[in-house]
């Protein structure tokens, strides 16, 4: 039972420090209203590993060595006036009919908060539509006022949304190591 990892505690190893307050986003069948208050988003190199998504760790990173697939996807800051607080939403970077991304981009401004309602159809294809009535409540104002001088101040760290794993952690899963062995690679 060596190998096993409890990745829970993995992740919270690796978020020490820099602890996110920010929850992710995930999209469902029912639409969600969400407001718009930024253009940027922080591009993060992502890998699928133990079914959910970590973080690429770049230069010399293991999982690349052994050709797993890397995805890039944007982070980007929303608030969600159901919770009534900033969420982080990953957006992949494809840009065909339907996806998420081009939908968003028609309604982004640098500096006008945008109600929009998103619903994930599939995998692939989203829906996006304007909402009529955004009430900006001061509530709202100062959360956001909030998050973008946390961001500035660099206290938050958008990609932390994404567990990341260092490449010993990583080795220490069972399907990993039989990778590494087929593959001749080992850690420095
Ligand atoms: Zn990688």
């Amino acid at each position: 039972m060596e190998n096993v990892v409890n990745l829970m505690e993995l992740a919270t190893k690796a978020s020490v420090g820099q602890a996110n307050v920010y929850e992710i986003m995930r999209l469902s069948q029912s639409q969600t209203p969400m407001v718009l208050f930024t253009p940027n988003a922080l591009k993060v190199g992502l890998h699928f590993h133990e079914n959910q998504y970590c973080q690429c760790n770049g230069k010399g990173c293991l999982l690349c060595q052994l050709g797993r697939k890397r995805t890039d996807k944007y982070v980007m800051p929303i608030y969600l006036p159901e919770t009534m607080n900033v969420a982080l939403l990953p957006i992949t970077d494809h840009k065909v009919p339907g996806s998420l991304l081009p939908q968003l981009t028609r309604y982004l401004s640098p500096d006008t908060l945008t109600l929009v309602f998103v619903s994930r159809v599939d995998n692939a294809h989203f829906h996006v539509e304007s909402g009529l009535n955004l009430e900006e409540t001061p509530q709202m104002l100062s959360t956001i006022q909030h998050f973008n001088s946390q961001v500035s101040a660099g206290n938050v760290d958008l990609a932390n949304v994404f567990p990341q794993f260092t490449n010993e952690e990583l080795a220490k899963s069972q399907e990993i190591a039989l990778l590494m062995r087929l593959k001749g690679i080992s850690l420095p």
